[in-house]
């Protein structure tokens, strides 16, 4: 059996450091924010190359107040891209502005900045770019844009920690950047949390105002807040793994470049790694048009994967209310109907990945075979669809 993710490996690790941080916000009794959270987000603000942090509850929420705080409301429109989490268009819609989304580049799976200015309008208040599956989005044509128009740029990298764009790191970018530690993401807390992390003073102070009902001081409400304050218990067991997250980066690594040697000439289409980025492989996802059929044939074999993420956000009914209709963002759609994300996490050996390509190559020739038979039956070449495969 190899899972897609393994948090009980990576608990084993940090065990008996994780415990002795949780007692110690026992023993103070500072449930939330508190000494721990205060440290944690220096901690996170210098890993990312930013000055301030300001741990909340959910990455959700992260991005939900860095809006806010650039000053995003009823009336504005905030450009983002419909490949991604449904959260970064929830929190957008959250503050009263409407999303508008551009497609993504299909190379990268992260927004295409060729498509953005034409999506600016005289109520674009702010750009949302996501550094999908840990890997930047291109930041440089994107920051020349909203600085030509006077755009807040806030990055979503909810997936990213640790990774870089030509030697920047993620979260050093845009005026604000957005963090979830939510389990599964490459730094996991043991519960929920998020961080925004922002070189402008300004910006934490409003969000550090905001996550705690707006109070200026106690008791005194000077803005309109909410409670997304960062537990206690949370900041104590990510300070711990925040200590290991280069080498568990580093990890993922080399498992993504034992899966790139590994299918290397079998025609199985891989992520790449452009030269601007240091990718940090949240989500390894290679692309087939056969999805259900390898996914099922996997399982059988004991191999899990994913789909991140199988419904593009524009054609989620959710969102039907924002009026985008199929074949609006095709790169974004073809990507959603591919992707397959195969098993990946730090502890994952070099064995497990021999043993997951294996099966997907074999699976690919028999596909080929049927792509052939079917389009001999057909008497003209055509890719089989999922459906005609199984
Ligand atoms: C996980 C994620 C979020 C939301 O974070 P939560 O902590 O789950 O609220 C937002 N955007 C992206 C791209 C994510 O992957």
């Amino acid at each position: 059996m190899i899972p897609f993710i393994d948090l009980k490996a990576q608990y084993r690790e940090v065990k008996e450091e994780v415990n002795a941080a949780i007692q110690g916000v026992l023993d103070t009794c500072q449930f939330t924010l508190g000494s721990e959270v205060l440290a944690f987000e220096q901690e996170f603000a210098d890993y990312c190359s930013a000055k301030h942090g300001v741990g909340v509850n959910t990455g959700t929420s992260a991005l939900h107040l860095a809006l806010l705080a650039a000053g995003v409301g009823p009336g504005d429109e905030v450009i983002t891209v419909p490949f991604t989490f449904v959260a970064t268009i929830s929190a957008i819609d959250y503050t009263g502005a409407t999303p508008v989304l551009i497609d993504i580049d299909p190379v990268t799976f992260t927004m295409d900045a060729k498509a953005l200015e034409a999506a600016i309008t005289e109520r674009t208040k702010a750009i949302i770019p996501v550094h999908l599956y840990g890997q930047s989005a291109d930041m440089d044509p994107i920051l020349e844009i909203a600085k030509r128009y006077g755009l807040t740029v806030i990055e979503d990298a909810c997936q990213a920690h640790g990774a870089e764009y030509k030697g920047r790191r993620a979260g050093s970018m845009g005026h604000m950047a957005c963090f979830s530690f939510y389990p599964g993401k490459n730094l996991g807390a043991y519960g929920e949390g998020g961080m925004v992390v922002t070189d402008d003073p300004e910006f934490a102070r409003t969000i550090r105002m905001l996550r705690d009902w707006g109070a200026e001081k106690k008791y005194h409400h000077v803005l309109k807040g909410y409670n997304f304050r960062m537990e206690g218990i949370q900041g104590a067991v990510l300070r711990v793994k925040l200590r290991r997250l280069e080498a568990w980066t580093e990890a993922r690594r080399t498992a993504a470049a034992h899966y790139d040697r590994l299918f290397a000439g079998s025609g199985v289409m891989t992520p790449k790694a452009m030269s601007y980025a240091r990718h940090v492989y949240h989500i390894y996802a290679i692309r087939t048009d056969h999805r259900q059929a390898w996914q099922e044939a996997l399982l059988a074999q004991g191999i899990q994967t994913g789909i991140h993420y199988p419904t593009p956000v524009h054609l989620l009914p959710a969102f039907a209310e924002l009026g985008y209709r199929a074949g609006q963002f095709p790169h974004s759609e073809q990507a959603a109907r591919q992707v397959l994300s195969l098993p990946m996490f730090p502890e994952l050996t070099q064995g497990q990945c021999e043993e997951v390509v294996s099966a997907i190559k074999n699976l690919a020739e028999g596909s080929a075979e049927i792509g052939e038979r079917i389009a001999a039956q057909s008497g003209h070449a055509t890719q089989p669809q999922a459906q005609e495969v199984k």
